[in-house]
């Protein structure tokens, strides 16, 4: 029996607005009730940032406080918080680790966006990940580029990350990795013994090589935070629970389970480290 496939779901992350797609969720309630929505649907994560009253990213720990209590009033989903590099400024980036999240993202190198720096200098790299552990937090390594995971290799090595790691292997990122079959071959092929992997596609190759990372005995993420489009020739506007429930027929139309979350927290060895 080949292992369950885990859904991730990333509802708004630091770009999308309203504007853009009305179905974005904005406030820690609209957060929270699309993240159960796609519990129900099959996700077992849920990847989040937090916006302020204006609909900012910011890393204010008591909205991300917010959004964590309101979706733990409802669900075991797994609580992952974005230290992303949008949400604020360098060691401010840390400050949502202090919730103790099951899982928190994390760089591991400095790349493009269209409009600025994706920055994660060494030593914030550093401060992250040991902030992590010492929380108890497992950090998910988010690989933007080849680099990134040789880096992640380069501090398991050291001892900063310890194994097994958790990756998320994104493409078409403007300014980063394009979304190719080989290039998300190749990343599989070089991850660290014993990883996991869930593969992030912003846009339109979205379905294809989420497809393509089942086959290769990964996981998947979806969410409007990675998509606004259902479908791109009708240009038809998604919502978090159609990409969830589109992944989770995928995942069934392929001969595989979807995961529930205490099936993915063995899956990903959370408490392990
Ligand atoms: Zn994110």
């Amino acid at each position: 029996m080949k292992q369950k496939v885990i859904i991730t779901v990333a509802p708004v992350g630091s770009v999308p607005t309203k504007k853009d797609n009305p179905n974005t969720p904005i406030t820690p309630e609209e957060i929270a009730k699309d993240v159960f929505e796609c519990y129900e649907l099959g996700a077992s994560v849920a990847h989040l940032h937090a916006r302020d009253k204006d609909g900012k990213p910011t890393t204010d720990k008591q909205i991300y406080g917010k959004i964590k209590s309101l979706i733990e009033e409802k669900c075991n989903i797994i609580v992952q918080l974005s230290t992303g590099s949008r949400t604020g400024n360098h060691f401010e980036r840390g400050e949502c680790i202090d919730l103790k999240p099951e899982m928190a993202s994390l760089s591991t190198g400095s790349s493009n966006f269209s409009n600025r720096i994706n920055e994660n200098p060494p030593e914030l790299i550093e401060f992250l990940a040991k902030k992590m552990y010492e929380n108890g937090v497992v950090p998910e390594i988010e690989a933007f580029d080849i680099s990134m995971v040789d880096n992640a290799r380069y501090y398991l090595k050291k001892g900063i990350l310890k194994a097994p790691l958790n990756f998320n292997l994104v493409f078409n990122v403007p300014g980063s990795m394009s979304g190719t079959p080989k290039n998300l071959l190749h990343m599989v092929e070089i991850l660290p013994e014993k990883s996991t992997f869930s593969v992030t596609v912003i846009g339109r190759m979205q379905t294809d090589l989420i497809t393509m990372a089942i086959i290769l005995g990964g996981n998947i993420r979806v969410g409007l935070e990675d998509n606004l489009y259902y479908s791109y020739h009708d240009k038809k506007l998604g919502t978090n629970a159609m990409f969830v429930e589109r992944a989770a027929r995928i995942i069934r139309e392929l001969g595989r389970e979807v995961a529930r979350p205490d099936e993915a927290r063995e899956i990903l060895q959370l408490g392990y480290r």
